[in-house]
């Protein structure tokens, strides 16, 4: 029997590092998952070899909202709505420039009002239902250098999440949020091969953190959120960082 067994699970950044991860526990613990990614070549290509009856792939931009309640107004329920797109853009506030700052916003946080929005009428009239939102370490968690409008945008995440779980959780609806530190996924390999000694920034991370968490251990989280097995755990920021943020 698995953990999520019924379930349906909407998921957004299917494609690879921790949504793919998440996505295949979600299907290995029994849910039905509608796996979304904008890179539909791609998240089709890796669930090639999951069986129809447990996936679906869809292609959806989180930041377009005609798409996200295209895509809901769809599926006659929602269990488990897996927040994960998110990009990680390089800077100060000087370096930020307003596009910058809108496109980072849009597709990190506005994305999960669009979402949440759209699921959350579904969840109220089925009574129950699991949010779960990818922020990280980098946040009101803690700061770091060079991260300022992703640190911004994932800080915009816990807010929304623990608003959301005191609103609904009289409906028998939870949210939570995940904050990893640093994960081994593609977008982290191009940002340290994109750093000018790659060599060193990976030594730099593995030195601070001990090494790199594993999509699978946040997808492993993901699930326990997902799944009824939590649940009175709602409003929660859960830092998943090897100890990073203890030094
Ligand atoms: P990744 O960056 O390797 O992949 C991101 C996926 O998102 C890709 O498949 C991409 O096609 C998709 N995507 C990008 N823009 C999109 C959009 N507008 N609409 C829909 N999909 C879109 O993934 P990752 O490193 O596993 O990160 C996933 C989430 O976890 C992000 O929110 C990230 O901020 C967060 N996170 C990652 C780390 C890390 O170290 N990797 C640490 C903390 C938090």
């Amino acid at each position: 029997m698995g953990r999520l067994d019924g379930k349906i699970a909407l998921c957004t950044a299917s494609a690879q590092g921790i949504g793919l991860a998440t996505v295949l526990a979600f299907v290995k613990e029994g849910a039905r998952v509608i796996a979304t990614d904008i890179n539909i070549s791609k998240l089709e290509q890796e669930v090639k070899d999951v069986p129809a009856a447990g996936i679906e792939a869809k292609m959806l931009n989180v930041a377009d909202k005609g798409q996200v309640t295209a895509l809901v107004d769809q599926l006659d329920r929602v269990d488990i709505l897996f927040n994960c797109a998110g990009i990680v853009p390089n800077g100060t506030i000087l370096d930020c420039e307003e596009a910058d700052w809108d496109q980072t916003m849009n597709i990190n946080l506005k994305s999960m009002y669009f979402l949440c929005r759209a699921v959350l009428p579904k969840m109220v009239a089925q009574g129950s239902g699991s949010i779960v939102n990818m922020s990280s370490s980098i946040s009101n968690v803690k700061g770091v250098p060079m991260r300022f409008v992703y640190s911004v945008s994932k800080g915009g995440v816990s807010g929304l999440t623990k608003a959301i779980a005191a609103d609904f959780v009289s409906k028998g609806i939870r949210c939570n949020c995940i904050c990893p530190a640093a994960v081994e996924t593609p977008s982290l390999q191009e940002r340290i091969n994109a750093s000018p000694d790659p060599v060193k920034a990976r030594a730099a991370f593995v030195q601070k953190i001990g090494r790199m968490g594993k999509p699978e251990e946040i997808a492993a989280l993901a699930v326990y959120l997902a799944s009824d097995e939590s649940g009175y755990t709602t409003g929660q920021e859960l830092v998943i960082d090897g100890g990073w943020g203890l030094a």
